[in-house]
């Protein structure tokens, strides 16, 4: 459905915050400086037709900042949306972790959240085939912690080495700025690790129906640390209490071009109607025993943890109540990172969540810069640290010294913190070690096999076919020989498929 001409809360904002102001005196416009603008809509000029001076500050000013206003987008997960809210914690799971957010029952935690599709600019469309990132911030007395994960249980690769090239073929082809099948085709094909996620990314769940319908994972193996200094391996699921609900390709394709912010409007007028989402969070938990003799490996991101043998444990509920104050401000420049962890929870051996602890961080010192981290909807509720200066400095810590060691009343490490960082059993010599062929296709298949309807089996090989046909033809068989890996009869209909429709029908999509 468009909502371009309806009423809703999104197309009422301004009307919202003119009745607001209605009764209030009008401020005066300012400068950037705060100084007042006598007059708002005309250059100072020599004469009535003449040149503008270079003095017009309030002209330069204007303009200056205009072409300031846009930063570097994402490179993935450029176009979101984001809201606020909290998190409440209603089962103990204290025996696993000392980490404070979920220290007793009922406590509430403020949380941020970033929806977004992965592969597209910041312009492009909500209701494309992709994987949806769902990102956590808890705003918690130890720190940010980020959760930041996607829609999916699992992902394409399982070493981080591989991340740039594999976000390369879901972008655009270096010469015709287009998308290129052959591109995602031939990388895909060629590393089988990523069959499992390819037949999540074709599935009805390919396309969510809203944001607010789908079910959100952790994705990477993290390790959590009790009082004790005993450590569990784990992993994170925060189910939709929404319910699951996705969108036909036709439909999506339709909605693509009449409302292409469908998915962020649809959570912004839910939240502004009092309609607020919520989300049950779970966490599966695995012993260090466990995972030393797991038959999969438990920190191969391609791979789940079988629930039947690692059930959810329930832990707390999210809820999402506030819409962002202003989008550039509050979700823009909301900036996520792995790497924020607090004590209780650690990383886990996992070769993507080892290269992702890196590279957040980083991409957000070169999008949003070094302190980007002090910025209100990034701040944590506390910072004592040596770090200063740099580029739009907003805390300077009110004269703290900054070195370490001091004699002036500085930073102390946390004892606390110290106890609560697992001792990981590591071994092993140091090599770049083959990691292609670690059963690629024996959870697919249960998938396929097992989870999927016949009804979503025959849509999860429509919608392959539609992609995998686009693609040159020794692409194709290469693809389908790993289908078949999965399951005989399903490369075969996925053949069938391609055939039936011809093969260079890209035109039909
Ligand atoms: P179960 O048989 O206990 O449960 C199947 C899971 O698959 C449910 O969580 C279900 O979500 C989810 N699911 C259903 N349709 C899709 C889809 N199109 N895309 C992604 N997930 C879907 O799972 P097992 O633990 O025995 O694992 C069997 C297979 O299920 C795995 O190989 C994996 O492919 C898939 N899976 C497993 C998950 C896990 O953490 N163990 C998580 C998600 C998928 P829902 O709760 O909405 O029904």
């Amino acid at each position: 459905m468009s909502h371009s001409n309806s009423r809703d809360p999104a197309a009422n904002q301004l009307l919202d915050f003119a009745k607001k102001v209605e009764h209030a005196d009008k401020p005066s416009a300012t400068t950037n400086s705060g100084n007042p603008i006598g007059y708002n809509d005309a250059s100072l000029t020599v004469g009535k037709k003449g040149p503008i001076l270079l003095q017009d500050w309030v002209l330069i000013d204007k303009l200056s900042h205009f072409s300031r206003e846009r930063i570097p987008e994402r490179v993935v997960h450029a176009k979101g949306a984001g809201a606020f809210g909290y998190f409440e914690v209603t089962h103990d799971i204290t025996q696993y972790t000392a980490a404070k957010v979920f220290s007793k029952l009922g406590k509430k935690t403020p949380v941020a959240v970033r929806f977004s599709q992965v592969a597209g600019e910041m312009g492009s469309a909500d209701t494309v085939r992709d994987v949806r990132g769902f990102a956590w911030k808890f705003y918690t007395e130890d720190g940010i912690w980020d959760l930041v994960g996607n829609n999916t249980p699992i992902f394409f690769i399982r070493d981080a080495i591989l991340f740039p090239s594999f976000i390369h073929i879901l972008k655009r082809n270096p010469v015709t700025h287009l998308r290129d099948w052959d591109m995602f085709w031939d990388m895909m094909s060629l590393r089988p690790e990523t069959t499992h996620q390819l037949l999540i990314f074709f599935s009805d769940r390919g396309i969510p129906d809203s944001y607010r319908h789908m079910h959100g994972y952790g994705s990477n193996t993290f390790a959590l640390v009790n009082e004790y200094g005993s450590f569990y391996y784990c992993k994170f699921h925060y189910k939709s209490d929404q319910g699951i609900g996705t969108m036909d390709p036709d439909k999506a394709t339709k909605t693509a071009g009449e409302d292409p912010d469908y998915l962020t409007r649809d959570l912004y007028n839910a939240i502004a109607s009092g309609d607020y989402p919520s989300w049950t969070f779970s966490i599966q938990i695995m012993t260090p025993e466990q995972a030393a003799s797991s038959p999969y490996d438990p920190f191969d991101v391609t791979k789940v943890w079988l629930h039947a043998e690692y059930p959810l444990i329930p832990v707390g509920k999210i809820v999402l109540n506030r819409n962002p104050k202003n989008y550039f401000a509050e979700v823009e420049q909301l900036a996520f990172d792995p790497a924020h962890l607090i004590p209780g929870i650690e990383p886990s051996p996992d070769r993507m969540l080892q290269g992702r602890l890196f590279n957040y961080g980083d991409a957000h010192r070169y999008r949003l810069g070094v302190n980007s981290l002090q910025l209100p909807v990034n701040r944590p509720f506390k910072l004592h640290n040596f770090d200063r200066d740099g580029f739009a400095t907003i805390n300077s810590q009110g004269g703290a010294p900054n070195y370490h060691p001091n004699s002036f009343g500085g930073a102390e490490s946390d004892t606390r913190a110290k106890g609560l960082a697992p001792v990981l059993p590591v071994e092993g010599k140091a090599s770049r070690y083959d990691n292609g062929d670690e059963d690629n296709f024996t959870q697919a298949r249960s998938l396929y096999k097992d989870v999927l309807t016949s009804d979503q089996r025959g849509r999860l090989v429509d919608n392959i076919a539609m992609s995998l046909k686009q693609a040159s033809e020794f692409l194709q068989e290469r693809a389908i020989k790993n289908f078949s890996k999965v399951d005989v009869e399903f490369g075969k209909s996925i053949k069938a498929k391609i055939h039936a429709r011809g093969q260079h029908a890209a035109a039909e999509i």
